[in-house]
């Protein structure tokens, strides 16, 4: 048994107090916890500076020089040592105030010290306060050129002599201790395919790096082990679930199928809406279920790919369902395949909280006897009343809105759990969404439907108001409609709604009736009454929708050719692309006007570059990634990305790429690992789902 698995009060040197703040502070219980508290920088000790090289940009600076003359200037409170210390290039004032006594007596005049601080400047010349000193030799100055860890700590922490230093002097009691105790986790053939430096080396080299090649070197290793292992760890999960979820078997293609697709179908499907519906098919035709993620930009033809994959159950004798997150979308839907529906002659139903309960009482019997072939709806399918004959294919619409937990409940009112697509509109790089989503399997629309011009974005600062009133009289003469959209989140909630009452009265005011109308949508509107209004907006009867970000998914109105977004530098990347998406649906130029106040963060600004430059879904979701990290991401936390430490799955996607690839090709060629050269990854796996139990519930 490795000394790695020691409780961290047994480390030598180490006080009962100090063992406790780390506990506490940091959750490191064992020596490996300790080990995998990982410099967040290093301070450059490789290069000694001559004093007239500093600069306002180094952050530390290394000196070599002889002191010059020592004394205490100022008064009681405000007195401080100060040491005038010379190279051959100028001298340096340092400065301490605090331990005066004890620097005072330790530093000799006339000697040569090696000298580390940070600069600053004062009174026109530099000085360094509290620097760290040694007295010169030829043997330290060696020991001292190198790379030096600095640690993250806590108040606490600080206060129990486990600064930065403290810390490093554990480690570096613990790195004594290391040789021998480190189990290597991959096998010699590869870690030589790879160039990847020994484990054991690796954590030597993160704590105490020699030079930059070497750290390099061991991060490098330890980001491959983090994201390997996780690889693994989700392929394996995904083969289980594989093998043990059981799921109905639709062996044919109907006539309803080829009904539609022959005579119905309103336009020819791109190839990537195709290859698709062949992946799809291929999936149900196996009894095992299928938890599939089909991932298209806004606009890509998700919906088409729906339905059609409804006619594969319908035609085998199952219904299907199609779940939105919120009434007006479910409506929408409805709306959509209804017309669908009716050109080959299937039943389809809608269920949502505003359904009457006459509606729901005639739902309710059609659903259990069969008769109804496609329910659509929101939350409400989830209800314990409503029970289907044979549910065999669940579409779920935007997924990011529904919780694992409530995927999980739809499965239980099955004999075996139905088939489950999720559509998603949220786009990211395809390895991350496997790994993000490690159940799922990954389906991919990547491209959109010929003959789409590209939205023109342009972003205007809140001054330029009457240059967009004018814009917008213009697209209106032109028989356009117009979404104003503003922010409404909870925290500011109050202040939201009246900017958007103000917004729209002024709005009123520059398009009076009986010349314009327009449409108001938030969430304080009982749903009938949002439902009149969009509709009022969809049947072209006003031409201007304000509204809060309600609209935000699926809305449908093709007539639609401007999108105003309000406060845009208040929106998340995801949410403007989505927005931005509403219009660009019909034949006709459309517009998205990003409009903000003047002042703005790094962060903001970079968003809306980004979406001025691009309308490529794939692309604004790395961005938004890299701005926003994992940790906000639908499925990080199940995945274990957030247990990554060194790892950037936004940086490091083609490291994370490589991962997978190695993890598939290995489980593919030895799945359980058996090969004796494999046995050293098979004791790691094994040791982490020993200390993680919650991994077998990923869902
Ligand atoms: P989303 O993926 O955002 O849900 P939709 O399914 O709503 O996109 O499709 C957007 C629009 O594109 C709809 O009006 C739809 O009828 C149309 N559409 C979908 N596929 C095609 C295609 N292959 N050719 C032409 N138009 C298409
Ligand atoms: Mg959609």
């Amino acid at each position: 048994m490795s000394l790695l698995h020691n409780t961290i009060e047994s480390l030598p040197g180490i006080t009962p107090r100090k063992a406790q703040i780390l506990k506490k502070d940091c959750d490191i219980h064992s020596w490996a916890d300790l080990l995998h508290w990982y410099p967040f920088r290093y301070v450059d000790r490789t290069k000694f500076y001559t004093i007239r090289e500093i600069t306002a940009e180094l952050p530390y600076v290394q000196l070599k020089g002889t002191i010059e003359r020592i004394g205490l200037k100022g008064q009681k409170r405000a007195a401080r040592l100060s040491c005038i210390l010379r190279d051959g290039t100028g001298t340096i004032e340092l400065v301490w105030f605090q331990g005066v006594k004890w620097v005072s007596e330790k530093l000799k005049p006339g000697q040569e010290y090696i000298v580390f601080g940070k600069p600053a400047s004062f009174n026109n010349s530099w000085n360094i306060v509290h620097p760290e000193m040694e007295p010169f030799s030829a043997e330290k100055a060696v020991l001292a050129s190198k790379l030096q860890a600095v640690y993250s700590t806590t108040e606490a922490m600080k206060k129990a002599w486990l600064d930065s230093k403290g810390i490093a002097t554990l480690i570096a009691q613990l790195i004594r201790l290391l040789p021998g105790q480190v189990p290597e986790t991959l096998p010699q053939s590869l870690r030589t395919k790879l160039g990847l430096i020994p484990l054991d080396n690796a954590y030597r080299q993160i704590h105490h790096p020699l030079n930059q090649e070497a750290l390099s070197a061991a991060t490098h290793r330890l980001k491959f082990e983090e994201l390997f292992f996780l690889q693994l760890k989700l392929i394996r999960l995904n083969k289980l679930n594989k093998q043990s979820l059981k799921g109905y078997v639709f062996p044919r293609i109907g006539p309803l199928f080829n009904d539609f697709f022959h005579q119905h179908l309103p336009f020819e499907l791109t190839d990537a809406q195709k290859r698709v519906l062949r992946e799809i098919r291929a999936d149900v035709a196996k009894p095992i279920q299928m938890n599939r993620l089909l991932q298209g930009d806004v606009g890509s033809g998700k919906t088409i790919v729906a339905f059609m994959s409804m006619l594969m159950a319908i035609d085998n004798g199952f219904q299907a369902c199609i779940m939105a997150p919120t009434e007006i979308l479910a409506q929408q839907h409805f709306n959509g395949l209804s017309e669908l529906a009716a050109t080959i002659g299937i039943q389809i139903g809608l269920l949502t909280g505003s359904s009457s309960k006459k509606a729901r009482t005639a739902l309710h019997k059609n659903l259990e006897s069969g008769e109804m072939q496609i329910l659509v709806g929101t939350h409400a399918l989830l209800e314990d009343k409503v029970v289907f004959k044979n549910l065999g294919l669940v579409v779920i619409d935007e997924q990011h809105r529904f919780g694992v937990a409530q995927r999980a409940r739809l499965w239980v009112k099955n004999e075996l759990p139905p088939h489950v697509l999720i559509m998603s509109a949220t786009p990211i790089p395809r390895t991350l969404a496997m790994t993000l989503y490690g159940d799922l399997d990954v389906s991919v629309i990547d491209m959109l439907p010929p003959g789409r011009k590209p939205i023109l974005t342009k972003h205007f600062y809140e001054r330029d108001r009457p240059r967009i009133l004018e814009f917008i009289k213009k697209e209106i003469a032109l028989g356009r409609q117009v979404y104003i959209v503003y922010p409404l989140i909870e925290e500011s909630e109050q202040l939201d709604y009246r900017n958007l009452m103000e917004g729209y009265e002024h709005l009123v005011a520059w398009f009076p009736a009986p010349e314009y109308h327009l449409s108001i949508v938030h969430g304080k509107l009982k749903p009938a009454d949002k439902e009149y209004e969009m509709q009022r907006f969809v049947k072209k009867q006003t031409q201007i929708m304000v509204a809060t970000t309600v609209i935000e998914v699926g809305v449908n109105v093709p007539n639609a050719s401007v999108m105003i977004i309000e406060s845009a530098e208040r929106f998340g990347l995801s949410q403007l692309h989505q927005l931005r998406g509403r219009v660009g649906r019909g034949a006709e130029q459309s517009y998205c006007l990003l409009v903000t106040g003047f002042k703005l963060s790094m962060d903001a600004r970079r968003r809306l570059e980004t979406m001025t430059e691009t309308n490529d879904g794939f692309r604004i979701a790395e961005v938004d990634l890299e701005l926003r990290g994992p940790g906000d991401l639908q499925g990080t936390r199940q995945s274990g990305l957030l247990d990554l430490q060194l790892a950037d799955i936004s940086k490091d996607q083609a490291l994370l790429h490589t991962c997978r690839e190695l993890a598939i090709q290995l489980l593919n060629e030895d799945p359980e690992l058996i090969q004796p050269e494999n046995a050293p990854i098979r004791q790691q796996l094994d040791a982490m789902v020993a200390r993680n139990k919650n991994w077998g519930r990923i869902s």
